[in-house]
């Protein structure tokens, strides 16, 4: 299968772990910002191929994690109306908030669906015309494109009944927040091959050279991560701080044009929280004040949601890289996938939820495996 087996052939991915070996003469500490290539990483035992003091952190990649407890309980409060159909896309389901998750309301009555696409809810809107039919809109810039252009297609369908809980989030502003953090350990950082592909590069030069940081855009394959900490290395080791493009056949440094026309026009930035960090300047989304008519936040005007996260949870330090699920100490026996504690272990792109799949219960529990050997028990479906 071509784009697939080609990125998984263990004979480059040896001579790719040989190169990086060979080049790396000191610690190092790499972060992956993305979901997807956290949960390929710990599949793979990519990290545990590395040489030794070659670290890679898993930062605040996986959109359903990141997405605040705040907005959680918003997302609670409008399903459980009884005029409103709220659709989402399924891992929002299980993701807790202060005292209950959207499945806890299905079962309650709440009219909660499952969609694989913001157009479906605008479809449910179209059918069913005396409903309020709500999506949540969540995500990194991957899956901005489509939410706005659902939003476009509601208005011109002329639908008044369907309106968005938007809770974009962006990757630039929190690489900044990373890295002014006085905790922060990251020297460099992968970056994400499917953002890159709808932004372009245009926002990361300016990162790399304020922190001087290599910045290298890659893929989720094994290749392309192994080539990608590769480059990596190989600058850390020069001592130069570049933006490089290590997934061209998905990246171009312009990005997507056409949505990146379409974000401009229905989005504007704005601050956000994130889940476990906090307020993060100019690193989200929101409806730009022409297409307020769709914004749920504004139509449903929720108010008095006060948050509580458990206070074991080290959701937090996770998502910054500070602690390893597994030092965490409610991991495997307080909080599993059956009984989350925190978002980082509901999503199958979340770092607690890969290390609970893959069996690293506890570091010296890790088995260091080839590429080729990996097995899942979970597929992960980035929606970045
Ligand atoms: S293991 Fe559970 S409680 Fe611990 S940090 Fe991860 S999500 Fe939170």
């Amino acid at each position: 299968m071509r784009y697939v087996e080609e990125f998984n052939d263990p004979a480059l991915a040896r001579r790719l772990l040989d190169d990086i070996r060979a080049t790396a003469t000191r610690p190092w500490a790499l972060m992956e910002v993305c979901g997807g290539q956290t949960h390929s990483i710990i599949r793979h035992g990519i990290d545990q191929l590395l040489p030794d003091g070659l670290e890679l952190i898993h930062g605040p990649g996986c959109p359903v994690c990141v997405t605040p407890l705040e907005m959680i309980d918003k997302a609670l409060a409008i399903a459980s109306r009884p005029e409103v159909v709220f659709c989402s896309f399924g891992d929002m389901l299980r993701v807790p908030g202060t005292d209950r998750d959207l499945f806890r309301v299905k079962s309650a009555g709440g009219d909660v669906r499952v969609v694989y696409s913001p157009l479906d809810a605008v479809r449910i809107a179209r059918r069913t015309p005396d409903r309020e039919v709500v999506f949540f809109g969540i995500g990194f810039e991957t899956t901005a494109p489509a939410n706005v252009m659902a939003v476009h297609q509601a208005d011109r369908l002329g639908l008044r009944n369907f309106s968005m809980l938007v809770s974009h989030v962006r990757v630039p502003p929190a690489i900044e927040a990373i890295m002014r953090s006085p905790e922060c350990r990251v020297q460099g950082f992968l970056a994400a091959g499917h953002v890159c592909s709808v932004m372009g590069l245009a926002e990361y030069p300016p990162l790399a050279e304020r922190h001087r940081v290599p910045i290298v855009v890659t893929g989720f394959e094994p290749l392309d991560i192994l080539e990608g900490i590769r480059r990596a290395v190989h600058q850390l080791e020069r001592g130069t701080h570049r933006v490089e493009n290590a997934y061209p056949r998905a990246v171009r440094d312009e990005g997507n044009p056409a949505a990146l026309a379409m974000l401009a026009e229905v989005f504007v930035t704005t601050d956000r929280s994130w889940r476990g960090i906090g307020r993060i300047p100019d690193s989200g989304w929101s409806l730009a004040p022409a297409w307020r008519s769709f914004d749920a936040e504004h139509r449903f005007q929720v108010t008095g949601v006060t948050t509580e996260e458990p206070a074991v949870c080290r959701s937090g330090d996770v998502l910054q890289g500070l602690v390893k699920p597994h030092e965490c100490e409610a991991f495997g026996t307080l909080c599993t996938p059956r009984t989350p504690l925190g978002a980082t272990m509901v999503s199958s792109e979340g770092a607690c939820a890969a290390y609970y799949h893959y069996r690293r219960l506890r570091p010296a529990a890790a088995t260091a495996r080839a590429p080729q050997d990996a097995g899942s028990t979970e597929e992960a479906t980035p929606v970045g």
